[in-house]
């Protein structure tokens, strides 16, 4: 077995909380403070050098948000971790820490729509120059690879389509040019699938979705080589992009049922759609779980889990009749959010690329009448008899 399989559930619980535990304290404290006192200068100057380990301002570390990292390095079996306020200051540190003038990034045109946004509309003003490739289509990322690059980011299953990526065949050809690999793991969480173990150098997630799981703060965290988590922390602590620790203790909390609530989704989305698959008013589903997904074989081999993730469209497949549907569901909240633990749906002109034009969509390979399904805990019957009564327009 996997040494990261191994434990899941109690390193959800347990993991990486020592350290920051206070007094006896069964649980992590949120520590408010901005500043750290030191009455002798000379411990004082050690720890700013890094030679002795504690804290020194808020900006640059703090015990509650350390405990969320630790955590987060632990599941997905890391060197060093380090975190960000929101999914894109993680993933903007990750790009602008690591990256110089002149390199060259590969990458698919279906990641997540702020991602997508990052590569055609801010990399290129630092004149670094990024290929999008067609997700689908490894033999074209790898050829583009093997031209030469600096940084190969994926993200598999990706936001919203759940297309899937061979990991370990594409950081074989990203480290055969030297170039450094990064995955965005958010729609698979640590519990389903461990980049780490397939090759990539860095994996990174929006904790903001399913690591915090209950839609009630914001985070971004990453997880690798130390050489390289050092150069994102170190332009992380510079832009200002800090985890508060308010927020570190939610995710710490909501991480404590992670593999609970995961395996919950993933079994209830497999369900999900099935039904959908079978029912006549529905054109296509999209899960990596279902055998008729064209990633479903690479998914098997690299995935522990699918996912709580979904997407489908309509037979009638326009946005009015999106307008029509989203709003019958009585158990699905409409909105801009995912990996809670209640249903969420949506299109992705309101959710995951809404920062997009309908013209960028179309680039990225984003469908109009696509509609996005976040899997919630509750009970399957319950999803499945409201998705019935609302298609029953149709
Ligand atoms: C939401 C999301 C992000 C961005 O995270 P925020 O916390 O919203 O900044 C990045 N990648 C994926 C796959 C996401 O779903």
């Amino acid at each position: 077995m996997n040494l990261n399989e191994k434990m899941m559930g109690t390193k959800c619980l347990w993991g990486g909380e020592e350290a920051s535990l206070l007094q006896g304290a069964t649980q992590v404290p949120v520590v408010h403070s901005v500043g750290f006192g030191y009455k002798d200068v000379d411990e004082w100057l050690q720890v700013a050098l890094g030679e002795k380990p504690g804290h020194i301002y808020g900006r640059n570390t703090n015990p509650t948000v350390d405990a969320f990292e630790e955590k987060v390095r632990l599941l997905e079996g890391g060197e060093a971790a380090t975190s960000a306020s929101t999914g894109m200051g993680i993933i903007s540190s990750t790009l602008f820490g690591l990256l110089r003038p002149g390199q060259r990034v590969v990458s698919i045109k279906d990641t997540y729509g702020g991602t997508s946004l990052l590569f055609t509309e801010f990399l290129d003003r630092f004149n670094v120059n990024v290929t999008l490739c067609d997700t689908a289509d490894h033999d074209q990322i790898e050829a583009e690879i093997a031209k030469g690059c600096d940084l190969v980011y994926l993200e598999s299953p990706t936001n919203p389509t759940t297309k899937i990526l061979d990991i370990a065949r594409l950081a074989k050809a990203g480290h055969q040019v030297g170039a450094i690999v990064v995955v965005d793991n958010t729609f698979a969480t640590p519990i389903n699938q461990n980049p780490l173990s397939l090759g990539a150098d860095l994996v990174l997630h929006s904790a903001t979705k399913f690591l915090g799981g209950h839609a009630d703060a914001l985070g971004g965290v990453i997880c690798g080589r130390k050489d390289l988590i050092e150069q994102i922390y170190h332009f992380r602590e510079i832009n200002g992009a800090t985890l508060h620790p308010m927020a570190a203790y939610f995710l710490l909390r909501g991480m404590k049922t992670l593999q609970l609530r995961i395996r919950q989704q993933n079994a209830s989305a497999l369900q999900v759609a099935t039904f959908l698959e079978n029912h006549p008013a529905i054109e296509g589903v999209f899960y990596p779980g279902l055998a008729s997904h064209a990633g479903h074989q690479i998914a098997s081999q690299q995935m522990r889990g699918y996912g709580g993730m979904l997407s489908f469209t309509l037979k009638e497949n326009s946005f009015d009749a999106i307008r029509r549907f989203v709003p019958r569901l009585q158990i699905a909240h409409a909105a801009a959010n995912l990996g809670a633990v209640e249903t969420t749906i949506g299109p992705p002109a309101t959710t995951s690329h809404v920062e997009c034009t309908p013209e960028q969509r179309a680039a990225f390979g984003i469908p109009e009448g696509l509609i996005r399904y976040s899997t919630g805990i509750e009970d399957i019957e319950d999803l499945l008899v409201d998705l019935k009564q609302a298609l029953a327009i149709f």
